[in-house]
């Protein structure tokens, strides 16, 4: 039987472990060492963003630096993760041309996912693979996966979750939590587990690392034997740890741009979120700076930064992006699960309709807060109707969990509803999803033009399909205030029952209104 390398390389700081991925996955490209799977744990408890995150975006950083958590970034995509000292990763290098890797990358994803679950399976648990890239028990994931390439040598790599600390990751990944109580704190561990959950004990590290070894060698029918590091990889890593440890790579490599200069958009495409912030040089219109960032995964991972140099310095024109987004595609080929050359397009464009809002007195900074559903900006004129979210309305008010307001002055709403008839336009509260989704059927067959709403931008990027299938068209402007996302609270939030009290942006709501009636 074929004998592939298990490489234990024990608890390390987060630079030695990103540098050690870098190596492995460098030599295997050149096939100078084995088919190998790393068992990957921190000496501190850690943040890692994805490969194509900010860190800014994603981690509270003062948080962080106060409790001596690292901050790194891996060289695979995804979202930013909680380290804990007693988590535990795997990883497999393994040549792309293995006749035992499946070549389309949903197939890749299910072949190491399933590998992982008989893992843990033996365990004692019901761990399943489930598409797209994350492992769990009864519903509640217990790993997420991911991968990336280089010269035909594949890096996959997972996490197992041993003895979770929730709390510690909503503190140190950006959700606000002054306001987190321990009922909600519940529900976000609702949505994961840990294998001191399940079994009611933690077992010994070496029995979860012998138990995923079982699931690999079964999967791929091979044996494993403990080899250490290489005298090549001890060395070629020496060389890379400065990087690693560099602000250079895990802060500046994907730094936000200035916000109060740019534009944005956000798109939630089938395989992850899709952030573009763009600066453009009005008078010329001309891209002068670019940044996309997200939670996708991109083979090969310089991609994005390819088609950012396609996108930069040339004319911030609908034609002539979607000609370069095309031929980047068409040229480079990257393969992003779930993510298509459309999804790019219709992101990029989506930030710079914001240009044609700048004559009409709104800043850049303002424009992050607005949102276009099913038409761009421009083209939703004398809006009749102002739909207005109960997470705005005051806790203890009777119209609370009830359509109606009665302007009686001691939340936004009342004075949004004001504001409505100052302009002619009708004004409606919206009390969970089913009410704003029949709203706008009746709306739209009763033979209204658009709307105005507000509604947070977590609910827009999730639920913009939504409105698009619908297809009346509007203009939304986010909420203040700690959001029902932000406190993990969407699933009650749906259905009307978030506790937590948003307040409407008025003056952003006022140029709005104006800027359609104009
Ligand atoms: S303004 Fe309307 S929604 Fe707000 S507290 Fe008064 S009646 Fe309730
Ligand atoms: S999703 Fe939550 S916070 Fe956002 S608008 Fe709806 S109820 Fe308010």
């Amino acid at each position: 039987m074929e004998t592939w390398r298990l490489l234990d390389t024990g608890a390390l700081p987060a630079a030695e472990n990103m540098a050690l991925d870098e190596t492995l996955l460098g030599l295997k490209s050149e096939e100078r060492i084995p088919h190998t799977l790393r068992f990957l744990q921190f000496s501190n408890p850690t943040v890692l963003v994805g490969h194509h995150q900010s860190v800014e975006e994603e981690v509270r950083l003062d948080y962080c630096h106060t409790q001596g958590i690292e901050i790194n970034r891996r060289l695979t995509g995804g979202g930013a993760l909680y380290w804990g000292r007693k988590e535990l990763g795997w990883e497999i290098y393994i040549s792309k041309k293995d006749p035992r890797i499946p070549q389309r990358i949903e197939d890749l994803y299910r072949r190491m996912g399933e590998a992982a679950s008989q893992g843990l399976r033996h365990l004692g648990i019901r761990a399943y693979f489930r598409p797209r890239n994350d492992i769990e028990i009864q519903g509640r994931k217990i790993s997420g996966t991911g991968g990336t390439e280089l010269s035909g040598a594949i890096l996959f790599q997972g996490t197992v979750l041993v003895d979770f600390d929730v709390d510690e990751m909503l503190r140190a990944l950006r959700i606000p939590t002054e306001k987190l109580q321990d009922k909600e704190i519940e529900s976000v561990k609702e949505r994961v587990t840990c294998l001191k959950w399940e079994l009611g004990r933690t077992p010994p590290i070496q029995t979860i690392k012998a138990s995923l070894t079982k699931g690999f060698e079964e999967t791929f029918g091979v044996r494993f034997e403990n080899k250490p590091l290489t005298p090549e990889e001890e060395n070629l890593f020496k060389t890379k740890l400065a990087h690693f440890s560099s602000p250079d790579y895990i802060f500046k490599m994907r730094d936000s741009l200035p916000r109060r200069k740019t534009l944005s958009s956000i798109l939630k495409a089938p395989g992850g979120l899709i952030r573009i912030s763009i600066a453009v040089d009005c008078k010329t219109q001309v891209i002068n700076q670019i940044l996309i960032t997200g939670d996708f995964f991109a083979y090969p991972k310089r991609a994005i930064f390819d088609l950012e140099s396609f996108l930069k310095n040339s004319k911030a024109s609908p034609s002539q992006i979607r000609e370069i987004i095309r031929l980047f595609f068409a040229d480079k080929k990257p393969q992003i699960p779930g993510v298509r050359e459309g999804h790019f397009i219709q992101a990029v464009e989506e930030a710079l309709q914001k240009v044609d809002l700048l004559p009409h007195g709104f800043d850049e900074e303002e424009t992050h807060h607005l949102f276009p559903v099913s038409k761009p900006f421009r083209e939703v004129r004398r809006p009749e109707v102002l739909l207005l979210p109960y997470c705005a309305k005051e806790l203890e008010c009777f119209y609370r969990n009830q359509s109606g307001c009665e302007e009686c002055g001691r939340c936004t709403v009342g004075d949004a509803a004001q504001m409505a008839r100052s302009f002619g336009m009708d004004s409606i509260t919206i009390q969970n999803y089913e009410d704003l989704e029949s709203t706008l059927y009746k709306l739209k067959h009763s033979g209204v033009r658009g709307f105005i709403g507000s509604c947070c931008e977590p609910f827009y990027g999730k639920h913009r399909p939504d409105f698009e299938r619908i297809g009346l068209s509007g203009i939304l402007v986010d909420v203040e205030r700690s959001t029902c996302y932000d406190l993990g609270q969407e699933k009650e939030a749906l259905t009307g029952r978030f506790e937590n009290q948003t307040h409407l942006n008025l003056s952003l709501l006022q140029r709005v209104l104006e800027y359609c009636h104009g």
